[in-house]
Protein backbone atom coordinates (compact mmCIF):
# COMPACT_ATOMS: atom_id res chain seq x y z
CA UNK A 1 0.00 0.00 0.00
CA UNK A 2 1.22 3.16 -0.93
CA UNK A 3 2.22 5.51 2.24
CA UNK A 4 -0.03 8.11 1.56
CA UNK A 5 -3.05 6.06 1.61
CA UNK A 6 -2.87 5.15 4.99
CA UNK A 7 -5.74 5.52 7.10
CA UNK A 8 -5.89 6.10 10.56
CA UNK A 9 -9.18 5.57 12.27
CA UNK A 10 -9.48 8.92 14.87
CA UNK A 11 -11.72 8.61 17.80
CA UNK A 12 -14.81 10.94 17.19
CA UNK A 13 -13.68 13.97 19.45
CA UNK A 14 -10.10 14.08 17.73
CA UNK A 15 -11.84 14.17 14.50
CA UNK A 16 -14.20 16.85 15.42
CA UNK A 17 -11.11 18.89 16.64
CA UNK A 18 -9.11 18.63 13.61
CA UNK A 19 -12.29 19.20 11.51
CA UNK A 20 -13.18 22.53 13.15
CA UNK A 21 -9.71 23.63 13.26
CA UNK A 22 -9.50 22.74 9.48
CA UNK A 23 -12.58 24.43 8.24
CA UNK A 24 -11.79 27.75 10.31
CA UNK A 25 -8.87 27.96 7.54
CA UNK A 26 -5.86 26.05 9.84
CA UNK A 27 -3.77 23.30 9.81
CA UNK A 28 -4.14 20.59 12.13
CA UNK A 29 -3.00 16.78 12.72
CA UNK A 30 -2.51 14.23 15.28
CA UNK A 31 0.63 14.06 16.11
CA UNK A 32 3.30 11.93 18.05
CA UNK A 33 2.61 8.92 20.05
CA UNK A 34 -0.87 8.12 18.94
CA UNK A 35 0.46 8.50 15.44
CA UNK A 36 3.53 6.53 16.14
CA UNK A 37 1.04 3.63 18.08
CA UNK A 38 -1.72 3.34 15.16
CA UNK A 39 0.60 2.56 12.73
CA UNK A 40 2.04 -0.07 15.17
CA UNK A 41 -1.42 -1.30 15.75
CA UNK A 42 -1.25 -0.27 19.15
CA UNK A 43 -4.24 1.50 20.84
CA UNK A 44 -2.65 4.91 22.05
CA UNK A 45 -2.83 6.06 25.70
CA UNK A 46 -3.60 9.65 24.18
CA UNK A 47 -4.83 11.51 21.26
CA UNK A 48 -2.27 14.62 20.42
CA UNK A 49 -3.06 17.56 18.33
CA UNK A 50 -0.79 20.26 17.04
CA UNK A 51 -2.24 23.15 14.62
CA UNK A 52 -1.01 26.27 13.59
CA UNK A 53 -3.33 28.24 14.94
CA UNK A 54 -2.32 30.36 17.97
CA UNK A 55 -3.23 29.77 21.67
CA UNK A 56 -5.97 32.45 21.82
CA UNK A 57 -7.67 31.78 18.07
CA UNK A 58 -7.83 27.77 19.41
CA UNK A 59 -10.05 29.47 22.37
CA UNK A 60 -11.90 31.58 19.98
CA UNK A 61 -12.81 28.29 18.04
CA UNK A 62 -13.38 26.19 21.39
CA UNK A 63 -15.20 27.91 24.01
CA UNK A 64 -14.59 25.55 27.46
CA UNK A 65 -10.81 24.94 26.74
CA UNK A 66 -8.02 24.72 29.94
CA UNK A 67 -4.92 25.98 30.58
CA UNK A 68 -2.91 23.47 30.13
CA UNK A 69 0.46 24.27 29.27
CA UNK A 70 -0.20 27.67 27.72
CA UNK A 71 3.47 29.11 28.31
CA UNK A 72 4.31 26.08 25.70
CA UNK A 73 1.29 26.43 23.68
CA UNK A 74 -0.88 23.69 25.37
CA UNK A 75 -4.76 24.00 25.54
CA UNK A 76 -6.92 21.07 26.90
CA UNK A 77 -10.02 20.61 24.59
CA UNK A 78 -12.89 18.47 25.59
CA UNK A 79 -14.68 16.87 23.14
CA UNK A 80 -17.38 13.78 23.02
CA UNK A 81 -15.96 13.03 26.66
CA UNK A 82 -12.47 12.32 26.17
CA UNK A 83 -9.90 15.14 26.68
CA UNK A 84 -7.49 16.20 23.96
CA UNK A 85 -4.24 18.55 24.04
CA UNK A 86 -4.04 20.98 21.09
CA UNK A 87 -0.70 22.67 20.89
CA UNK A 88 0.46 24.98 18.46
CA UNK A 89 3.46 24.06 15.82
CA UNK A 90 6.16 25.53 17.91
CA UNK A 91 10.38 26.19 18.03
CA UNK A 92 11.66 25.62 21.11
CA UNK A 93 14.14 28.17 22.15
CA UNK A 94 18.06 27.14 23.63
CA UNK A 95 17.88 24.44 26.57
CA UNK A 96 20.94 26.14 28.99
CA UNK A 97 20.05 23.91 31.43
CA UNK A 98 19.91 20.87 29.76
CA UNK A 99 16.08 20.12 30.53
CA UNK A 100 13.72 23.36 29.98
CA UNK A 101 14.09 25.47 26.72
CA UNK A 102 14.28 29.27 27.37
CA UNK A 103 11.38 30.25 25.79
CA UNK A 104 9.09 28.82 22.89
CA UNK A 105 8.39 30.45 19.97
CA UNK A 106 5.32 29.86 17.64
CA UNK A 107 5.55 28.86 13.83
CA UNK A 108 3.47 28.39 10.91
CA UNK A 109 5.31 25.20 9.74
CA UNK A 110 4.44 21.99 10.78
CA UNK A 111 7.65 21.52 9.66
CA UNK A 112 9.43 22.96 12.85
CA UNK A 113 7.10 21.79 15.06
CA UNK A 114 8.10 18.33 13.85
CA UNK A 115 11.92 18.53 13.81
CA UNK A 116 12.07 19.42 17.62
CA UNK A 117 10.61 16.16 18.54
CA UNK A 118 12.78 13.52 20.13
CA UNK A 119 12.99 10.40 18.06
CA UNK A 120 11.93 9.69 14.46
CA UNK A 121 8.73 7.62 15.41
CA UNK A 122 7.49 9.72 17.65
CA UNK A 123 7.87 12.85 14.82
CA UNK A 124 4.95 12.03 12.27
CA UNK A 125 1.37 13.62 11.66
CA UNK A 126 -1.19 12.54 10.24
CA UNK A 127 -4.69 13.98 8.94
CA UNK A 128 -7.44 12.51 7.01
CA UNK A 129 -6.29 14.89 3.82
CA UNK A 130 -2.34 14.71 3.56
CA UNK A 131 -2.23 11.32 5.33
CA UNK A 132 1.41 10.15 6.97
CA UNK A 133 3.50 13.01 7.24
CA UNK A 134 6.68 11.62 7.85
CA UNK A 135 9.79 13.87 7.31
CA UNK A 136 12.45 11.85 8.85
CA UNK A 137 12.24 8.29 8.13
CA UNK A 138 9.94 7.50 11.26
CA UNK A 139 7.66 4.58 9.01
CA UNK A 140 11.21 3.25 8.12
CA UNK A 141 12.65 3.02 11.53
CA UNK A 142 9.32 1.49 13.14
CA UNK A 143 9.59 -0.78 10.25
CA UNK A 144 12.51 -2.19 11.29
CA UNK A 145 12.39 -1.30 15.25
CA UNK A 146 14.48 1.39 15.89
CA UNK A 147 14.82 4.52 18.12
CA UNK A 148 16.63 6.89 16.22
CA UNK A 149 17.22 10.80 17.09
CA UNK A 150 15.15 13.40 15.00
CA UNK A 151 18.35 15.27 13.51
CA UNK A 152 21.83 15.23 15.44
CA UNK A 153 21.80 13.50 18.77
CA UNK A 154 24.54 14.95 20.43
CA UNK A 155 22.63 17.99 19.83
CA UNK A 156 19.18 16.30 20.77
CA UNK A 157 20.49 15.28 24.28
CA UNK A 158 22.37 18.46 25.14
CA UNK A 159 19.28 20.08 24.49
CA UNK A 160 17.42 18.00 27.01
CA UNK A 161 18.83 15.17 28.91
CA UNK A 162 15.79 13.48 29.79
CA UNK A 163 15.32 12.30 26.38
CA UNK A 164 18.04 9.32 27.04
CA UNK A 165 15.91 8.15 29.24
CA UNK A 166 13.13 8.02 27.34
CA UNK A 167 15.29 6.63 24.31
CA UNK A 168 15.88 3.16 26.49
CA UNK A 169 12.14 3.38 27.47
CA UNK A 170 10.92 3.90 24.22
CA UNK A 171 13.28 0.84 23.13
CA UNK A 172 11.56 -0.97 25.89
CA UNK A 173 8.49 -0.72 25.54
CA UNK A 174 8.79 -1.36 21.73
CA UNK A 175 11.47 -3.92 21.93
CA UNK A 176 13.38 -2.14 19.78
CA UNK A 177 17.26 -1.05 19.37
CA UNK A 178 18.39 2.27 19.47
CA UNK A 179 20.38 3.24 16.55
CA UNK A 180 23.86 3.53 16.79
CA UNK A 181 24.68 7.45 17.14
CA UNK A 182 21.81 7.61 19.11
CA UNK A 183 23.36 5.11 21.36
CA UNK A 184 26.96 6.79 21.20
CA UNK A 185 25.63 10.01 21.85
CA UNK A 186 23.77 8.98 25.32
CA UNK A 187 27.25 6.98 26.34
CA UNK A 188 28.81 10.33 25.92
CA UNK A 189 26.39 12.80 27.75
CA UNK A 190 24.88 10.09 30.06
CA UNK A 191 26.38 12.53 32.70
CA UNK A 192 24.53 15.27 31.93
CA UNK A 193 21.13 13.62 33.08
CA UNK A 194 22.08 14.85 36.39
CA UNK A 195 20.42 18.32 35.38
CA UNK A 196 16.85 15.82 35.18
CA UNK A 197 14.77 16.04 38.28
CA UNK A 198 14.45 12.68 40.51
CA UNK A 199 10.46 12.30 39.71
CA UNK A 200 11.04 12.70 35.72
CA UNK A 201 13.69 10.08 35.74
CA UNK A 202 11.40 8.08 37.97
CA UNK A 203 8.95 8.22 35.67
CA UNK A 204 10.47 6.92 32.56
CA UNK A 205 12.43 4.46 34.95
CA UNK A 206 8.95 2.74 35.97
CA UNK A 207 7.33 3.20 32.38
CA UNK A 208 10.23 0.86 31.54
CA UNK A 209 10.03 -1.50 34.21
CA UNK A 210 6.22 -2.21 33.45
CA UNK A 211 6.98 -3.15 30.12
CA UNK A 212 7.69 -6.20 28.34
CA UNK A 213 11.14 -5.75 28.49
CA UNK A 214 12.49 -4.52 32.38
CA UNK A 215 16.03 -6.52 31.57
CA UNK A 216 16.49 -2.97 29.63
CA UNK A 217 17.51 -1.49 32.77
CA UNK A 218 21.10 -2.95 32.05
CA UNK A 219 21.09 -0.43 28.74
CA UNK A 220 20.37 2.54 31.28
CA UNK A 221 23.61 0.66 33.31
CA UNK A 222 25.88 -0.03 30.07
CA UNK A 223 24.95 3.20 28.78
CA UNK A 224 25.96 5.30 32.18
CA UNK A 225 22.59 6.47 32.74
CA UNK A 226 22.26 4.34 36.44
CA UNK A 227 25.61 5.71 37.79
CA UNK A 228 23.61 9.10 37.57
CA UNK A 229 20.72 8.40 39.43
CA UNK A 230 20.95 4.69 40.57
CA UNK A 231 24.57 4.10 41.65
CA UNK A 232 23.41 1.57 44.26
CA UNK A 233 23.05 -0.42 40.73
CA UNK A 234 26.36 -0.18 39.33
CA UNK A 235 27.70 -1.40 42.82
CA UNK A 236 24.99 -4.35 42.60
CA UNK A 237 26.38 -5.14 38.79
CA UNK A 238 29.64 -5.52 40.03
CA UNK A 239 29.05 -7.64 42.81
CA UNK A 240 29.50 -11.58 42.49
CA UNK A 241 27.80 -13.95 44.37
CA UNK A 242 29.55 -16.95 44.99
CA UNK A 243 26.96 -19.36 46.78
CA UNK A 244 25.41 -22.11 45.46
CA UNK A 245 22.36 -21.05 45.36
CA UNK A 246 23.24 -18.36 42.52
CA UNK A 247 24.37 -18.27 39.46
CA UNK A 248 24.90 -13.96 38.74
CA UNK A 249 25.90 -11.06 40.13
CA UNK A 250 23.54 -8.89 42.19
CA UNK A 251 22.50 -6.86 39.35
CA UNK A 252 22.14 -9.82 37.23
CA UNK A 253 20.13 -11.74 38.88
CA UNK A 254 17.89 -8.47 39.54
CA UNK A 255 17.64 -8.38 36.06
CA UNK A 256 16.54 -12.16 35.64
CA UNK A 257 13.91 -11.27 38.47
CA UNK A 258 12.45 -8.38 36.76
CA UNK A 259 11.97 -10.51 33.62
CA UNK A 260 10.20 -13.45 35.44
CA UNK A 261 8.19 -10.65 37.32
CA UNK A 262 6.90 -9.48 34.01
CA UNK A 263 5.24 -13.62 33.95
CA UNK A 264 4.61 -13.74 38.23
CA UNK A 265 3.07 -10.92 39.08
CA UNK A 266 -0.48 -11.47 38.35
CA UNK A 267 -4.24 -10.67 38.19
CA UNK A 268 -4.61 -12.76 41.40
CA UNK A 269 -2.19 -10.85 43.34
CA UNK A 270 -4.26 -7.29 41.93
CA UNK A 271 -7.59 -8.84 43.45
CA UNK A 272 -6.03 -9.70 46.58
CA UNK A 273 -4.74 -6.73 47.17
CA UNK A 274 -7.33 -4.44 45.92
CA UNK A 275 -5.17 -3.00 43.94
CA UNK A 276 -5.28 -2.24 39.89
CA UNK A 277 -2.98 -4.41 38.16
CA UNK A 278 -0.91 -1.63 37.08
CA UNK A 279 -0.44 -0.79 40.50
CA UNK A 280 0.36 -3.86 41.53
CA UNK A 281 3.03 -4.56 38.82
CA UNK A 282 4.55 -1.25 39.72
CA UNK A 283 4.97 -2.15 43.42
CA UNK A 284 6.35 -5.16 42.56
CA UNK A 285 8.68 -3.96 39.90
CA UNK A 286 9.84 -1.40 41.77
CA UNK A 287 10.50 -3.92 44.99
CA UNK A 288 12.42 -6.78 42.58
CA UNK A 289 14.29 -3.86 41.53
CA UNK A 290 15.75 -2.84 44.35
CA UNK A 291 15.23 -6.04 46.67
CA UNK A 292 18.82 -6.68 47.16
CA UNK A 293 20.63 -3.57 46.49
CA UNK A 294 22.05 -4.10 50.33
CA UNK A 295 23.79 -7.21 49.03
CA UNK A 296 27.01 -4.83 47.74
CA UNK A 297 27.15 -3.55 51.40
CA UNK A 298 26.91 -6.55 53.46
CA UNK A 299 29.10 -8.89 51.49
CA UNK A 300 31.46 -11.14 53.38
CA UNK A 301 33.13 -14.24 52.22
CA UNK A 302 33.35 -17.66 54.47
CA UNK A 303 36.68 -19.98 54.49
CA UNK A 304 35.01 -22.02 51.94
CA UNK A 305 35.34 -18.90 49.42
CA UNK A 306 31.58 -18.34 49.43
CA UNK A 307 29.88 -15.33 49.84
CA UNK A 308 27.18 -14.24 52.06
CA UNK A 309 25.30 -11.29 52.84
CA UNK A 310 23.75 -11.27 55.72
CA UNK A 311 21.55 -8.44 57.02
CA UNK A 312 20.74 -7.84 53.35
CA UNK A 313 17.14 -7.62 54.12
CA UNK A 314 16.53 -4.96 56.63
CA UNK A 315 19.31 -2.76 55.16
CA UNK A 316 18.17 -3.38 51.74
CA UNK A 317 14.98 -2.13 53.11
CA UNK A 318 16.76 0.75 54.57
CA UNK A 319 18.86 1.58 51.42
CA UNK A 320 15.70 1.33 49.10
CA UNK A 321 14.03 3.56 50.91
CA UNK A 322 16.55 6.44 50.82
CA UNK A 323 16.89 5.83 46.60
CA UNK A 324 13.01 5.88 46.78
CA UNK A 325 12.75 9.38 48.28
CA UNK A 326 15.76 10.84 45.91
CA UNK A 327 13.32 9.33 43.41
CA UNK A 328 10.14 11.45 44.91
CA UNK A 329 8.34 8.76 45.25
CA UNK A 330 5.20 8.71 47.31
CA UNK A 331 5.32 7.85 51.25
CA UNK A 332 3.18 4.62 50.98
CA UNK A 333 4.85 3.32 47.92
CA UNK A 334 8.25 3.77 49.98
CA UNK A 335 6.35 1.72 52.97
CA UNK A 336 5.04 -0.87 51.36
CA UNK A 337 8.43 -1.04 49.00
CA UNK A 338 9.85 -1.50 52.21
CA UNK A 339 8.26 -3.81 53.98
CA UNK A 340 8.67 -6.42 50.94
CA UNK A 341 12.10 -5.99 51.06
CA UNK A 342 12.35 -6.40 54.64
CA UNK A 343 10.85 -10.09 54.52
CA UNK A 344 12.02 -11.14 51.20
CA UNK A 345 13.98 -13.51 52.15
CA UNK A 346 12.24 -15.11 54.50
CA UNK A 347 11.93 -18.91 53.25
CA UNK A 348 8.16 -19.94 55.17
CA UNK A 349 7.21 -23.14 55.63
CA UNK A 350 4.45 -24.44 53.87
CA UNK A 351 1.58 -25.12 57.03
CA UNK A 352 -1.18 -23.52 57.72
CA UNK A 353 -0.18 -22.17 61.11
CA UNK A 354 3.30 -20.47 59.66
CA UNK A 355 1.36 -19.13 56.67
CA UNK A 356 -0.96 -17.18 59.02
CA UNK A 357 1.91 -16.21 61.27
CA UNK A 358 3.70 -15.21 58.22
CA UNK A 359 1.07 -13.14 57.04
CA UNK A 360 0.30 -11.59 60.18
CA UNK A 361 3.87 -10.27 60.85
CA UNK A 362 4.24 -9.21 57.14
CA UNK A 363 0.54 -7.85 56.66
CA UNK A 364 -2.28 -9.01 55.04
CA UNK A 365 -2.03 -6.09 52.33
CA UNK A 366 1.64 -6.93 50.96
CA UNK A 367 1.43 -10.87 51.83
CA UNK A 368 0.64 -11.91 48.03
CA UNK A 369 2.73 -9.56 46.94
CA UNK A 370 5.19 -10.68 48.84
CA UNK A 371 4.99 -14.30 47.60
CA UNK A 372 5.08 -12.79 43.91
CA UNK A 373 8.71 -11.20 44.96
CA UNK A 374 9.86 -14.84 46.37
CA UNK A 375 8.75 -16.15 43.22
CA UNK A 376 10.34 -13.75 40.76
CA UNK A 377 13.42 -13.94 43.36
CA UNK A 378 13.76 -17.64 42.86
CA UNK A 379 13.46 -17.49 39.24
CA UNK A 380 16.63 -15.12 39.05
CA UNK A 381 18.42 -17.54 41.56
CA UNK A 382 20.77 -21.28 40.30
CA UNK A 383 18.96 -24.33 39.62
CA UNK A 384 20.17 -25.86 43.16
CA UNK A 385 16.60 -26.12 44.67
CA UNK A 386 15.00 -24.30 42.81
CA UNK A 387 12.60 -26.57 41.89
CA UNK A 388 11.74 -27.57 45.99
CA UNK A 389 11.39 -23.75 46.49
CA UNK A 390 9.17 -23.33 43.81
CA UNK A 391 7.09 -26.22 44.75
CA UNK A 392 6.61 -24.94 48.56
CA UNK A 393 5.95 -21.16 47.04
CA UNK A 394 3.15 -23.00 45.43
CA UNK A 395 1.85 -25.10 48.13
CA UNK A 396 2.00 -21.31 50.28
CA UNK A 397 -0.36 -19.96 47.44
CA UNK A 398 -2.66 -22.58 47.81
CA UNK A 399 -3.18 -22.22 52.06
CA UNK A 400 -3.28 -19.24 51.75
CA UNK A 401 -6.12 -19.38 49.07
CA UNK A 402 -8.03 -21.31 51.38
CA UNK A 403 -7.16 -19.10 54.80
CA UNK A 404 -8.51 -15.85 52.14
CA UNK A 405 -11.73 -17.82 51.37
CA UNK A 406 -12.39 -19.27 55.03
CA UNK A 407 -12.11 -15.95 56.33
CA UNK A 408 -9.16 -17.41 58.51
CA UNK A 409 -8.04 -14.64 61.02
CA UNK A 410 -4.67 -13.21 59.76
CA UNK A 411 -4.77 -9.74 61.53
CA UNK A 412 -5.79 -7.98 64.93
CA UNK A 413 -8.89 -6.64 63.19
CA UNK A 414 -10.04 -9.80 62.78
CA UNK A 415 -9.80 -11.22 66.37
CA UNK A 416 -13.44 -11.46 67.44
CA UNK A 417 -12.43 -10.14 70.77
CA UNK A 418 -11.91 -6.01 71.24
CA UNK A 419 -10.24 -4.19 73.93
CA UNK A 420 -13.66 -3.16 74.47
CA UNK A 421 -14.66 -6.89 75.62
CA UNK A 422 -11.69 -7.14 77.67
CA UNK A 423 -12.65 -3.34 79.76
CA UNK A 424 -16.53 -4.33 79.64
CA UNK A 425 -15.03 -7.89 81.31
CA UNK A 426 -13.51 -5.50 83.99
CA UNK A 427 -9.89 -4.94 82.81
CA UNK A 428 -8.45 -1.31 83.50
CA UNK A 429 -7.71 0.23 80.35
CA UNK A 430 -3.95 0.08 80.11
CA UNK A 431 -1.20 -2.05 78.32
CA UNK A 432 -2.48 -5.02 79.89
CA UNK A 433 -5.15 -5.09 77.29
CA UNK A 434 -2.88 -5.13 74.36
CA UNK A 435 -1.23 -7.35 75.59
CA UNK A 436 -3.89 -10.24 76.02
CA UNK A 437 -5.20 -8.94 72.83
CA UNK A 438 -1.44 -10.16 72.00
CA UNK A 439 -1.50 -13.58 73.67
CA UNK A 440 -4.97 -14.21 71.94
CA UNK A 441 -4.14 -13.24 68.74
CA UNK A 442 -1.27 -15.60 68.82
CA UNK A 443 -3.43 -18.46 70.17
CA UNK A 444 -5.90 -17.61 67.10
CA UNK A 445 -2.74 -17.76 64.59
CA UNK A 446 -2.38 -21.44 65.57
CA UNK A 447 -5.95 -22.21 66.32
CA UNK A 448 -8.52 -20.15 64.09
CA UNK A 449 -11.65 -21.81 65.48
CA UNK A 450 -10.30 -20.42 68.73
CA UNK A 451 -11.27 -17.23 67.14
CA UNK A 452 -14.88 -17.02 68.89
CA UNK A 453 -16.40 -14.22 71.35
CA UNK A 454 -17.68 -16.54 74.09
CA UNK A 455 -14.84 -18.92 74.17
CA UNK A 456 -11.96 -16.69 74.69
CA UNK A 457 -14.00 -14.51 77.13
CA UNK A 458 -14.65 -17.62 79.11
CA UNK A 459 -11.03 -19.37 78.69
CA UNK A 460 -8.91 -16.07 79.02
CA UNK A 461 -11.20 -15.18 82.04
CA UNK A 462 -8.34 -15.92 84.61
CA UNK A 463 -6.09 -13.40 83.30
CA UNK A 464 -8.26 -10.80 82.57
CA UNK A 465 -9.31 -11.03 86.60
CA UNK A 466 -5.52 -12.03 87.32
CA UNK A 467 -4.71 -8.30 86.75
CA UNK A 468 -6.31 -6.99 90.04
P1 LIG B 1 3.40 7.73 25.62
O1 LIG B 1 2.75 6.56 25.01
O2 LIG B 1 4.37 7.37 26.68
O3 LIG B 1 2.48 8.84 26.01
P2 LIG B 1 4.31 9.63 23.69
O4 LIG B 1 5.15 9.48 22.47
O5 LIG B 1 2.90 10.10 23.49
O6 LIG B 1 4.35 8.26 24.45
P3 LIG B 1 4.60 11.87 25.42
O7 LIG B 1 5.58 12.07 26.54
O8 LIG B 1 3.16 11.82 25.72
O9 LIG B 1 5.10 10.58 24.66
O10 LIG B 1 4.91 13.04 24.39
C1 LIG B 1 4.12 13.26 23.23
C2 LIG B 1 5.03 13.65 22.07
O11 LIG B 1 5.73 14.87 22.37
C3 LIG B 1 6.12 12.64 21.76
O12 LIG B 1 5.65 11.63 20.88
C4 LIG B 1 7.18 13.52 21.13
O13 LIG B 1 6.84 13.82 19.78
C5 LIG B 1 7.06 14.80 21.89
N1 LIG B 1 7.96 14.84 23.09
C6 LIG B 1 7.64 14.50 24.35
N2 LIG B 1 8.65 14.68 25.19
C7 LIG B 1 9.67 15.16 24.44
C8 LIG B 1 11.00 15.58 24.72
N3 LIG B 1 11.50 15.51 25.95
N4 LIG B 1 11.74 16.05 23.69
C9 LIG B 1 11.24 16.13 22.45
N5 LIG B 1 10.01 15.75 22.12
C10 LIG B 1 9.22 15.28 23.10
MG1 LIG C 1 1.52 10.54 25.10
Amino acid sequence: MNKQDIKIHLPSGAAKILASLTDAGYEAYIVGGCVRDSLMGRTPSDWDITTSARPDEVKALFPKTIDTGIRHGTLTVRRDGESYEVTTFRVDGDYADHRHPDGVTFTGQLAEDLKRRDFTINAMAYNDERGVIDLFGGQTDLRDGIVRAVGDPGERFREDALRMMRAVRFSAQLGFEMEDATRDAVREQASTLSAVSGERIRDELEKLLLSAHPERVRDLWSLGLTAVFFPEFDAMMATAQNNPHHCYSVGEHTIAALMAGVRVDGAQTSRDCGMSPEETARLLRLTVLLHDCAKPLTKTTDAEGIDHFKGHPQKGADLAGEILRRWKEDNRTIARVKNLIRWHDQRPESDAVTVRETAARVGRPDFPLLLDVMEADVHGQSSFLQQEKLTRLAEIRTVWRRIVETGEPVALSDLAVTGQDLIGAGMKPGPGIGELLDVMFRDVLKHPEHNNREWMMEHYAGRMRHED
